[in-house]
């Protein structure tokens, strides 16, 4: 059990993990901190937190557990205000999409990567975002993705495994290198095609006239480009390696469905729809 948690940043994954753990009553006591008061204190008018502090050297004061949940962009500065109060053993994790960044982000601002570091990132999320969106089933079920670093001490590693495990989810390890790339392809790279793609339409003569006939499989296909842009324009600047290597070998797969669709190649095009709509049942029904 905790004592005391600290989220940095109480928002839909930290305020869904705050109401997870006390649910699960696997925590005493829950400290928040961000940028805006009104914001914090509806954060415990919804009883996701039961104080708060704006000064984030203050919020983590005395917390066993600390958890940065703001946007990637943020990880270093938030560091930075908290870097001198916190002591060796108190653990630290992340929430944040890309894992790379934010390990930088901890060694640019402690100037080593400390021990009870345990990076990590829920695989769970809705396209909706501050502490009004948090829901304690959020990580039911869902996975976690730890990336301990040769640094991260097995007790940190244990401790933050055992907190998701007590929030619902399934917890999984991989190197900073494989989520950072296996995010970009399942994730990040959807992302970029809806958002894309509602873009592209909404740049077209009579967009409302398109948006008027869109039915069900646009719905469906472009609910994620109601995301957070600060939150995405985050997650493509910090993981922008991997999404490019992504989107450059999506380029050439569509540029082949172009061609074929160009020809009138139905025979291509029926191979190519028959093997993604295989791998796609599969997927779904398990
Ligand atoms: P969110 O709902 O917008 O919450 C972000 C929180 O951070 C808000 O409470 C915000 O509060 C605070 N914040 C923003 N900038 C700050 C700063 N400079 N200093 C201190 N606090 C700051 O976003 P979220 O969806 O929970 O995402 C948080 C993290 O989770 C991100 O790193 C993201 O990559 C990761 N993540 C998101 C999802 C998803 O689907 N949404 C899934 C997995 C992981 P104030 O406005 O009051 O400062």
């Amino acid at each position: 059990m905790i004592k005391r948690l600290c989220i940095l940043g109480v928002g839909l994954i930290g305020g869904s993990l705050a109401l997870a753990l006390r649910r699960a009553g696997y925590v005493k006591e829950v400290v928040g901190s961000s940028r805006n008061l009104g914001h914090l204190q509806r954060a415990v008018e919804l009883a996701v937190i039961d104080r708060f502090e704006i000064d984030a050297a203050r919020a983590v004061a005395g917390a066993d557990v600390i958890v940065l949940a703001v946007p990637l962009g943020a990880m270093k500065s938030v560091c930075d205000q908290i870097r001198a109060s916190i002591a060796e053993e108190v653990v630290m994790t992340d929430v944040g999409s890309s894992k790379g960044s934010v390990v930088e982000a901890v060694q640019a601002s402690f100037g080593r990567l400390p021990p009870s570091f345990v990076p990590g990132h829920p695989i769970a999320g809705t396209e909706k975002s501050g502490v009004e969106a948090a829901f304690p089933e959020l990580y039911q079920g869902r996975r976690v993705i730890l990336t301990p670093l040769k640094t991260t001490s097995d007790r940190a590693s244990r401790l933050v495994r055992q907190m998701w495990e007590a929030s619902g989810a399934i917890v999984e390890e991989m190197s900073v290198e494989h989520h950072d790339q296996v995010l970009a392809a399942t994730s990040h790279l959807p992302h970029m095609l809806a958002f894309g793609l509602v873009d592209s339409l909404v740049r077209m003569g009579d967009h409302d006239e398109i948006f008027r006939y869109a039915a069900g499989g646009f719905r469906d296909f472009t609910r994620i480009a109601s995301s957070d842009p600060v939150m995405w324009r985050d997650i493509c600047v910090a993981n922008r390696r991997a999404i490019i290597a992504m989107l450059k070998r999506y380029k050439e797969d569509l540029s082949m469905i172009t061609k074929a669709i160009d020809r009138g190649d139905g025979e291509t095009l029926l191979k190519i729809f028959t093997r993604a709509k295989r791998a796609r049942d599969q997927f779904v029904i398990g």
